[in-house]
Order: C-alpha cells, then sequence, then structure tokens
C-alpha cells in the first residue's frame, strides 16, 4: 500500500490531490494506494474575494465551500489540526492524537498573517487578507468623508503582490466616482526601491500612481505605528499621518512546519525550484552550495508554504500542482517523472486590476519576465469570470 497523504486543503493542496488520484485511480481502485487530504477546517476559502468584500462588490459567504466537495471521490479527508511532520518516521501528528503514515508527502499548508508582529496593527490598520477585516475596510471607506489616506505594506514575502497596487488603484476610482478625491490625499509605502518587485511590472504600474496622484514612496516598509499621533512609521523612520491606514500584514508559513525543524523561523519551506521537493537543510552551512543539499526524495511542496522566489499566489500553486502530481504518481508508481509536467518552470498568470474598470494580466517564469499588456477592461472581466468560475475550474483541475 502506497500512501499519499496532502497537508492542506487550499488550493495547492486540492489541486495537487486531485491530480495525484486521477493518476492514481488504479492503484486505489485495487487497494494499493491511497489519497488523504488533512485540512484545519474542511472548508475551502477563495481569498482572492477578500478584496472585493473590501470595494463592496462580494459577500463573504460565496467565498467558502466545503473541501469535500472539491475533491474527487476517492480521496479521504481528515479535518484535524497538524500538530508534526516527522519527516524521518515519515508519518504526520494530528492534535486529535492521530499519527498518519506517509510513503509520499505534499505539504500545501500555505502562509498565515502575523498582524501582532506589529504593535496596534490590529486596532489602527484596516487590511484586507481576512473576509472580517475586509468588512471592517468596506465600512471604513463607507465612512470615509476625506482626508489621508495611506496604504502600505509591513513586509516581503506576502499573499498576492498586486493586491495593494490593485486596492490603491480601487479605492482612488471609488473615491473620484463618490465626488472625494479632491478632499483626500492618497500615499502608497513601497517597501523596496520600486513600485512593484518585478521590474517591468513596475514600469507598467508607476505611471498609473501618477495619472492617479497617489504619491508613490520607495523605500517605506511600515515597521510601526504610533496610534496617538496617527502615524505610520517607516523602517527608515519616515513619518506618515494618516486618517485611514491599510496595511497588508507580516506573513509566515506554517507554524508547523517550523516546529518539525522543516523551515526557519519565517516558516517558509526550503524547496526545490524544479522537482518541488523540499531540501533537508533549512540554513546551509557556509560554503555549502544549493545543489549540495539532498533533498526529501518523498516530500513535496507548493503555494505560499515554499521559499521559491515567486509570487505568493493561487496561481503559482496551480502551476506547481500538475508538477508535484507527476511526481508522486511516478514514485508510487515506479516509474520516471516524464512529460512536460515533469519539472516545473516557474510559471505564474495573475490578473491585475488597476481601477475604472480595466485591467493587465502578469505572465511569467523563471526565465520570461512580464510584459503586462496595456491595461484594459478586458483583462478585468477576466478576472470577474475567473473568479466566477473558480469553484468548477482550478480546484478540480479542469484548467
Ligand atoms: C486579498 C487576497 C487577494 C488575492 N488575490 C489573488 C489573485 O488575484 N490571484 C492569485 O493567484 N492569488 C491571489 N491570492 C493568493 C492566494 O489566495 C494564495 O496564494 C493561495 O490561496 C495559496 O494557496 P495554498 O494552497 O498555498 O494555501 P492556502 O490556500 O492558504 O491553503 C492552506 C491550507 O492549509 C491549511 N493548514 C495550514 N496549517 C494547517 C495545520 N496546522 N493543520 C491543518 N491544516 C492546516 C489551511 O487551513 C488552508 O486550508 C490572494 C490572496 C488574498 C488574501
Amino acid at each position: 500500500m502506497q500512501r499519499v497523504v496532502v497537508l492542506g486543503g487550499g488550493v495547492g493542496g486540492t489541486l495537487a490531490a486531485n491530480l495525484i488520484a486521477r493518476k492514481l485511480k488504479k492503484p486505489i481502485a485495487n487497494g494499493t494506494a491511497s489519497v488523504t487530504v488533512v485540512d484545519l477546517t474542511g472548508r475551502h476559502t477563495y481569498q482572492p474575494g477578500y478584496m472585493y468584500i473590501a470595494m463592496g462588490q462580494e459577500k463573504a459567504e460565496r467565498l467558502v465551500r466545503g473541501e469535500k466537495s472539491l475533491l474527487d471521490r476517492n480521496i479521504n479527508l481528515v479535518v484535524d489540526d497538524i500538530t508534526r511532520i516527522d519527516a524521518a518516521g515519515q508519518g504526520v501528528e494530528l492534535a486529535s492524537g492521530q499519527r498518519l503514515p506517509y510513503d509520499q508527502l505534499v505539504i500545501a499548508t500555505g502562509s498565515r498573517i502575523v498582524p501582532a508582529e506589529i504593535e496596534h496593527f490590529d486596532a489602527e490598520a484596516h487590511h484586507f487578507y481576512t473576509a472580517e477585516a475586509s468588512l471592517r475596510l468596506r465600512k471604513a471607506l463607507d465612512a470615509f468623508k476625506g482626508g489621508r489616506i495611506v496604504i502600505g505594506i509591513a513586509g516581503i514575502p506576502y499573499k498576492c503582490p498586486p493586491a495593494p497596487l490593485e486596492v490603491a488603484f480601487l479605492v482612488e476610482s471609488e473615491l473620484r466616482q463618490r465626488g472625494l478625491r479632491d478632499r483626500t490625499e492618497m500615499t502608497f509605502l513601497s517597501p523596496i526601491n520600486r513600485a512593484f518587485t518585478i521590474e517591468s511590472v513596475s514600469e507598467m504600474a508607476t505611471p498609473i500612481f501618477e495619472q492617479k496622484g497617489i504619491h508613490l514612496e520607495l523605500l517605506a516598509g511600515i515597521a510601526q505605528i504610533d496610534p496617538e499621533r496617527k502615524v505610520a512609521i517607516t523602517d527608515a523612520f519616515e513619518e506618515h499621518p494618516y486618517d485611514l491606514l491599510i496595511v497588508v500584514p507580516p506573513h509566515k508559513g506554517a507554524q508547523v512546519v517550523i516546529d518539525s525543524g522543516l523551515a526557519p523561523k519565517s516558516g517558509w519551506l526550503p524547496t526545490d525550484r524544479h522537482t518541488l521537493q523540499v531540501k533537508t537543510v533549512v540554513k546551509p552551512a557556509p560554503g555549502q552550495s544549493d545543489e549540495d543539499i539532498p533533498r526529501y526524495p518523498n516530500i513535496f511542496a507548493l503555494g505560499d508554504a515554499t521559499d521559491l522566489p515567486l509570487s505568493k499566489a493561487g496561481s503559482t500553486a496551480h502551476f506547481e500542482a500538475p508538477i508535484v502530481a507527476e511526481r508522486v504518481a511516478a514514485a508510487v508508481l515506479g516509474r520516471s517523472p516524464s512529460g512536460r509536467h515533469a519539472s516545473y518552470t516557474g510559471k505564474v498568470m495573475c490578473f491585475f486590476e488597476v481601477g475604472d474598470g480595466k485591467g493587465t494580466l502578469l505572465q511569467f517564469d523563471y526565465d520570461h519576465p512580464p510584459r503586462p499588456p496595456k491595461p484594459n477592461q478586458l483583462w478585468h472581466l477576466g478576472k470577474i469570470v475567473f473568479n466566477k468560475t473558480y469553484w468548477h475550474t482550478v480546484p478540480k483541475g479542469r484548467v
């Protein structure tokens, strides 16, 4: 019996499990293989929808479905908290006391926000990284009658790199439509030396900030908040007064991968960029090159959980899942990985809203940076259609 265990029932875990079950249909049917997904809640959330809650265009209840309804019927679902991954003993320990032995392990435990790392964050800053926070931001925007809006980022990496820029552009459009733009000063604080991590995207986005009259401040990651004086303080000790503060909270990988000794304190799993196998060394020794670090032959990671220099995006998980599935299935079937999904190329594809009913598309891989087309209505509509069709396509492996 070959036991495949997938940790996490988000985009990456659900899609990878479905693709693996499809490839292992025969061994599962004759009882020589099994696929099990473990997830904390058993509910699957479409997180990109949070931004649209904040924009008043989406409802939280439409963003959640039962995980079971998205999984192939041959997959077992265990709803439990994963407390330890025992890589040496090939088992996963759960809060209920159950231990799941595995032959092949897929880690797709995503990322988590840690607003508490910045004092006063919860009381002062708005964000759009949970349904509740997005609703609270919506209410704050409804009540806003003009003043200073500061939008910033408290640490890299974070989920969906375009999201804070999209929010800045969408809020600006909304305020213009509501006749409040003349009474509002908008500032966007970028933590790096340009508007966006990827140069070609930065070149596309910078003129949009200018056209929209949003002041763009560089090298200005948000490090502190002073609630009394209502100022956001950057890591360069610059102060930005606000009436409404919107901040992307700090992010980390899952606590369980840190506690299990598989990832450093950041929680991002050291992952091979092509095979998606987890590396056995969290911190390389001085002089140790990446190629010298052995990979676990039977542990794979995908989605937000990895340390790969790519967007933490559902799209990244989407394009990584076929590689994990091919490699896991090959191991179970005793053959070599083959075909176009034998190795990950770094492919990512994300829509990017720029406001006023327009959007663009970021499509890239390790070797080809994005060349975003001029923003138009088509790409905005593309994102809306994608959001609506998500449940029938991505997690089920239909695109
Ligand atoms: C506001 C916002 C906008 C976004 N917009 C886009 C976009 O436009 N395009 C795009 O591609 N991406 C977007 N994303 C990012 C996208 O949602 C994530 O990158 C994606 O969900 C990552 O998938 P994942 O499978 O790695 O992790 P997740 O989908 O987060 O799933 C992780 C799963 O692991 C489970 N888990 C974690 N720890 C444990 C444990 N200890 N025990 C049991 N279960 C555990 C969790 O419960 C969860 O179900 C956006 C995200 C946000 C918040």
